[in-house]
């Protein structure tokens, strides 16, 4: 879909429908607003599970390992590098499964993001 406003081409947004410049649409045709907000979304998701595989992993550690007193720093080095790499995963695999969901092919708005 395409229509000339003027000097410039306006092309809805494949996710919310807005029309936009189409030099704001990015590779998918998504805006920046919807783009920002399926980023915030997938970061708060992706540091509830950082959080709770961290929480697993001192769990873990605290019964299998059973560290001394001078290599506790060590274990919470490693578990907080942990949740910041599990967080970090867990964002890209949430954001490019959205937007594999949403891609121009399908052309379906998904709904799922209201529940949170
Ligand atoms: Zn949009």
């Amino acid at each position: 879909m395409k229509w000339r406003l003027g000097e410039v081409d306006e092309v809805s947004c494949s996710r919310c429908g807005q029309l936009n410049d189409h030099n704001d649409l990015d590779r998918i045709l998504w805006c920046k607003e919807c783009v920002d907000s399926v980023l915030s979304w997938a970061k708060a998701r992706s540091w509830v599970v950082g959080v709770c595989i961290g929480m697993v992993l001192c769990f873990w550690i605290w019964i299998v390992v059973k560290p001394s007193n001078m290599l506790i720093g060590g274990w919470a080095g490693t578990v907080l590098a942990a949740i910041y790499v599990s967080a970090r995963v867990t964002r890209e695999v949430l954001y490019g499964a959205i937007r594999m969901k949403t891609s121009p092919e399908s052309q379906v708005v998904s709904s799922d993001e209201e529940s949170y």
